[in-house]
């Protein structure tokens, strides 16, 4: 298993995988587990019931991330191999971004809300004066358009959006507490509406009213939405297409951001746009958590999961 001495510090794009374990309804419907962490950077997909021989890479759906979380790895290690590692950059003049990418229900929340840390509370920022701001918006496809304007410092600005000061730590739950009744209110199911929507949650440094850093904690909308392309209700078609776009313009940043190539798409969704800022300058590092559901029932979305974090890096 994991131990923090496996820690890769100087990672600039870190891509990990966390498999949760079979929840309550899927052990009533028999569900079988077909997911098994073999080493610590490592998932594989296999046939359930078969005795799976691990050493066999080829007869089974392998991947390798930079860390590999089984269904035992509790939050606080997830953060401390994800978000933690991050939280330096934005101290020092950067920009840092946290990703939970996979189907509805897999452990996106879960994983997103833990990574809310402790990082208010580091003695580094008081020494620097700077001031520490808070956003939480949504970007989802069938409410009014969220307009983004760049300032001629390539900083990004959402229009109306407002940035409330953040003192302590409890501020900043308060925020979120009211970002996700927000979120859920008016519709019928949590999952439901967060399946089809993006949250970003934005801490915001600023020294001398000038941005100093910045971290975003993004809950992606639920991945198997893509498929909605064929529905027949044209809104959900709609709103499948654009979420379509938006998960596969994040991949194309990603992978430019990785290869420090001179162009990356940001114009090609809202998502992107808004990310522009986090993406660019030298001091930017990005996280991205997969997460999947162990049932065979979800093995294609969890295959898709896998292949979409596989070429993010
Ligand atoms: P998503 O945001 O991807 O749609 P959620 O985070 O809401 O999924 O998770 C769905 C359910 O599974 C929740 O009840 C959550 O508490 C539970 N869950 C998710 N991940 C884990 C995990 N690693 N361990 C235990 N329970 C989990
Ligand atoms: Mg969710």
């Amino acid at each position: 298993p994991l131990t923090t001495t496996d820690l890769i510090e100087e990672h600039r794009i870190c891509v990990c995988v966390r498999a949760r374990p079979l929840n309550k309804k899927e052990l009533t419907s028999k569900d079988l587990d077909v997911i098994t962490v073999p080493s610590k950077d490592v998932v594989m997909v296999h046939e359930p019931k078969q005795k799976v021989d691990l050493t066999r890479y080829l007869e089974n759906q392998t991947f390798r991330f930079d860390y590999a979380f089984d269904d035992s790895t509790t939050n606080e290690m997830v953060y401390r191999f994800t978000a933690r590692p991050l939280v330096e950059t934005i101290f020092e003049r950067g920009m840092a971004t946290c990703f939970a990418y996979g189907q509805t229900g897999s452990g996106k929340t879960h994983t997103m809300a833990r990574e809310v840390f402790v990082m208010l509370g580091k003695p580094n920022y008081k020494k620097l004066d700077l001031q520490v701001f808070a956003t939480f918006f949504e970007i989802y496809s069938g409410k009014a358009k969220l307009r983004v304007l760049e300032d001629g410092k390539q900083q990004v600005q959402v229009v109306g959006l407002q940035e409330r000061e953040v003192k302590c730590t409890e501020d900043v739950l308060k925020l979120i507490e009211i970002g996700n009744s927000c979120r859920t209110s008016g519709q019928t199911s949590a999952n439901a509406h967060s399946s089809r929507s993006h949250a970003v949650f934005q801490i915001i440094l600023r020294r001398r009213g000038k941005m100093h850093g910045k971290f975003s904690l993004i809950d992606l909308a639920g991945n198997e939405r893509g498929a909605d392309t064929s529905s027949a209700d044209r809104q959900t078609r709609l709103e499948g297409a654009e979420i379509n776009k938006s998960l596969l313009a994040l991949k194309e940043c990603i992978r430019a951001l990785g290869r420090n190539k001179p162009h990356t798409p940001f114009r090609a969704s809202k998502l992107t746009q808004v990310l522009r800022d986090s993406f660019i300058g030298e001091n930017s590092r990005t996280c991205m958590i997969a997460t999947i559901s162990p049932g065979m029932a979800s093995c294609e979305n969890t295959l898709n999961t896998l292949r979409y974090a596989n070429r993010v890096k």
